[in-house]
């Protein structure tokens, strides 16, 4: 939407300007440039091997990317220890296998990292994540250990395992790949929920009913160049691109 008086112009909180990576002779992103602004949800789409993931990680440097520059909230990622630490609490990430420590319990999987990490007291650790687990609906699995979970129970854990450390942006990648139908929506709805509540949310996903009602932006991915960003009406009812057309298609 345009600003108006009332309305200040979004702030950009990660600012990608002509990033490239190489996996050896493969150029996996392809001069690649865009903005995510503070508030909004962008889903990212693309058949497999676009360089969907790739483009995640390097945004909270669990890739290092080659040429070009890659800015959060004023941080530029490079080699320097101080920014990755910083950049590590700043962004959290949902993947698709859940990650939760296996060997400790649902609130230990939380409270870990606000402990070490942010030198939070284990009480207030503890407060912090049992008020996460209500919002995730896990509140009476606290005691758990993550194979007494399902899947779509681990999944919501790990979010709110993330949103434990106060990120100022949630990356997740195909966060719903790896569960049972039947769970998807559970999981679904709770990134909805984090959505309305204002969270910086980039999300790779293949579930298009949710990237037309939650994505403020839809990003297209094609053999690693970003080849179109559109608001969703615009992506899915107004679409141009016969190559994007052609992957909607495959999809219905
Ligand atoms: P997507 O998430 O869209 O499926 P990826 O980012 O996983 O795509 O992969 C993009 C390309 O990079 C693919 O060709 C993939 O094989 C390659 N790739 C991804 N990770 C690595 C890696 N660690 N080493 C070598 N090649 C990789
Ligand atoms: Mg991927």
């Amino acid at each position: 939407m345009p600003p108006t008086a009332d309305s200040p112009p979004p702030k950009p909180l990660i600012v990608v300007e002509g990033v490239n990576k190489h996996f050896g002779a493969a150029h996996v992103l392809r001069d690649v440039s865009t903005r995510f602004y503070e508030g909004h949800v962008a889903v990212i789409i693309g058949a497999s091997g676009s360089g969907k993931s790739t483009f995640l990680r390097t945004l909270n440097r669990l890739e290092k990317h080659g040429s070009g520059r890659i800015v959060v909230d004023g941080i530029e990622l490079n080699d320097s220890v101080k920014n990755l630490d910083a950049i590590r609490r700043e962004v959290g990430m949902v993947f698709q296998q859940f990650n939760l420590f296996p060997h400790l319990t649902v609130l230990e999987n939380i409270t870990l990292a606000p402990r070490r990490v942010r030198k939070t007291p284990r009480k207030q650790a503890q407060e912090a994540a049992f008020e996460l687990l209500t919002r995730v609906g896990m509140k009476d699995h606290a005691h758990k250990y993550p194979h007494q979970l399902s899947g779509g129970q681990q999944q919501r854990v790990a979010i709110a395992r993330s949103l434990a450390m106060q990120p100022k942006v949630l990356l997740f990648d195909e966060p719903t790949s790896a569960l049972d139908p039947e769970m998807i929506n559970e999981v679904l709805d709770v990134m909805k929920d984090i959505a309305r509540s204002g969270m910086t949310m980039i999300v790779v996903t293949h579930e298009m009913r949710f990237a037309r009602e939650v994505g403020d932006r839809i990003l297209f991915f094609d053999q690693g160049t970003l080849l179109q960003e559109a608001p969703p009406d615009e992506f899915f009812d107004r679409q141009h691109n016969e190559r994007i057309r052609g992957f909607l298609g495959q999809l219905a």
